[in-house]
């Protein structure tokens, strides 16, 4: 099974995406390492290559998430999916306090922990942003929005 994601595809998913990260929503010009194409459900668990299982992740959630599909619930133990950006509402997950991500859900809570979401350099850095007026940005004000 191929994860080879064509020029073609990666522009779709980058302006579908408004070229934000569609986890934490930082803008793909505010990231010193750009934004990659994410499949939702990984290969190795059977994703497939398509538009329809593909989001824009910027470096430090993709590479966060990897393969993973999701995780246990701190609360609860039981196993949560991920977020899926093809799927679920931004706003139906996660809210913005700050510049933190405050999750709304079970789905939430396993993003934004395994991803790494609000790790203290994150914040740091999404504050800098926020001085600047860039975060959010007017694409994630737009995501909020809805
Ligand atoms: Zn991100």
């Amino acid at each position: 099974m191929s994860s080879y994601v064509s020029p073609a595809l990666r522009q779709l998913v980058a302006t579908r995406a408004n070229y934000l990260c569609e986890y934490c929503l930082i803008h793909e010009e505010d990231t010193f390492f750009g934004c990659e194409v994410d499949h939702i459900i990984s290969t190795k668990h059977g994703g497939q290559t398509e538009a329809d299982n593909l989001a824009y992740a910027c470096v430090f959630c993709n590479r966060a998430k990897g393969s993973d599909i999701g995780s246990r619930v701190v609360l609860t133990g039981a196993f949560s999916r991920f977020f899926n950006p093809r799927t679920d509402l931004w706003t139906a997950h996660f809210s913005l306090d700050g510049v933190r991500l405050a999750p709304r859900s079970d789905i939430g809570e396993v993003t934004v922990r395994l991803l790494g979401i609000n790790h203290p350099d994150r914040l740091i850095e999404r504050q800098a942003l926020r001085e600047l007026g860039r975060y959010p940005s007017t694409e994630a004000l737009a995501r909020l929005a809805k």
